[in-house]
């Protein structure tokens, strides 16, 4: 029996792989450590309230990304942003409007935390899961992060090749400290959001204004600076909260009720490979993401779409 192509992670990227390699016939099945699909791509529920936790919007500069953006607003998955005089996209209702969408029909394994990765003596890949049976791949497709996709290889004793390992080490990730905000009545920030680009805070949108949710006077989403995560990601909730509000109050025009703190450890990276992905025919190995080729979503989505088709070229042996 052919072992499937396994892909390690259902965001954007891992969800255009699956998919792709789905469409040419490619036996593929997707692994996910999280309860739902889209990482980055991220809406949390607090009470009433709804919130875009991670991503806020995305661009299409590229004419192929903006091609299937197209077709994502044919199917009703996405929207402009209403108030936003620029061309940003937004999930209907929320960002993981599209991963859910994408998700449709694919074989995923959801709360399956990949370990380990170890090559097999006959050539296949053996993937330790948390808690789960051993998974046997014939291919191994990382759609997360690098660091932590050479975690994975490491702890399965996987050495890459010299001429691949020092462009994958090479890319890193700024962290992003994530304070979602209930008010008691509705906020005064502006409803395409604000950017900030300077001090501790670089984003903030409501969530009510931008349509995610109409059961809270305002639920606000504000992401703090690179270096202010970088400085302060291990402080407690509280502290990082009693740092970041003073910095907002004049957007927030309402009372706090709640403050709930989610912690991006890997938020966007620093600088992205220069490759649009990376695939080892030899150990049937590859990597996509946002980490390659060009960051943000549409980089992400780029990086997987490359990855799909250069994969597709070399066919599953049948073992
Ligand atoms: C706070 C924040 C704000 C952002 N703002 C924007 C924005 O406004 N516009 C924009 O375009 N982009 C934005 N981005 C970046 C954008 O979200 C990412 O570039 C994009 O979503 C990356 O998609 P991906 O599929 O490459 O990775 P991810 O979305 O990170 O997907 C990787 C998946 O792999 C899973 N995974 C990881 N390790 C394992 C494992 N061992 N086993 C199984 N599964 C695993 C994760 O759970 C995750 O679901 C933002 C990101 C953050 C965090």
């Amino acid at each position: 029996m052919n072992h499937p192509t396994v892909v390690i992670g259902a965001g954007i990227a891992g969800l255009l792989l699956a998919r792709g390699l789905a469409a040419l016939g490619v036996n593929v099945v997707g692994v996910e450590k999280s309860r739902g699909f889209g990482g980055r791509m991220a809406t949390k529920r607090v009470g009433e309230a709804s919130f875009d936790s991670g991503a806020q919007f995305f661009t299409a500069r590229e004419p192929d990304f903006a091609a299937v953006v197209a077709g994502w607003q044919q199917q009703g998955w996405i929207n402009n942003w209403p108030a936003s005089p620029h061309r940003r996209w937004v999930g209907c209702p929320s960002m993981t409007a599209v991963p859910k969408a994408l998700a449709e029909g694919l074989t995923l394994l959801r709360e399956h935390k990949v370990t380990a990765a170890r090559r097999t003596a006959s050539g296949h890949w053996e993937l330790e899961i948390e808690n789960q049976p051993l998974l046997l791949a014939e291919r191994v497709l990382f759609s997360c992060p690098v660091p932590q996709a050479l975690a994975v290889l490491a702890a399965g004793g996987v050495r890459l090749p010299e001429s691949v390992a020092p462009g994958l080490e090479a890319i890193s990730y700024h962290p992003c400290l994530a304070l979602l905000v209930v008010l008691a009545g509705p906020s005064a920030v502006p409803a395409d959001g604000v950017a900030l680009s300077e001090g501790p805070v670089r984003w903030l949108a409501d969530n009510v204004k931008k349509g995610l949710t109409q059961n809270s006077p305002a639920a606000v989403t504000i992401h703090a600076s690179a270096e202010f995560s970088a400085a302060n990601y291990a402080l407690p909730e509280a502290e990082i909260a009693a740092l970041l509000l003073p910095q907002v109050e004049r957007w927030l025009g309402a009372a706090v009720v709640s403050t709930t703190l989610h912690r991006w450890k890997f938020s966007e990276p620093k600088t992205t490979h220069p490759e649009r992905c990376v695939w080892l025919p030899e150990l049937g190995l590859g990597f996509a993401g946002d980490g390659f080729g060009g960051p943000k979503i549409e980089g992400a989505a780029m990086s997987a779409l490359a990855l799909a088709q250069v994969v597709a070229q070399h066919p599953q042996s049948a073992s």
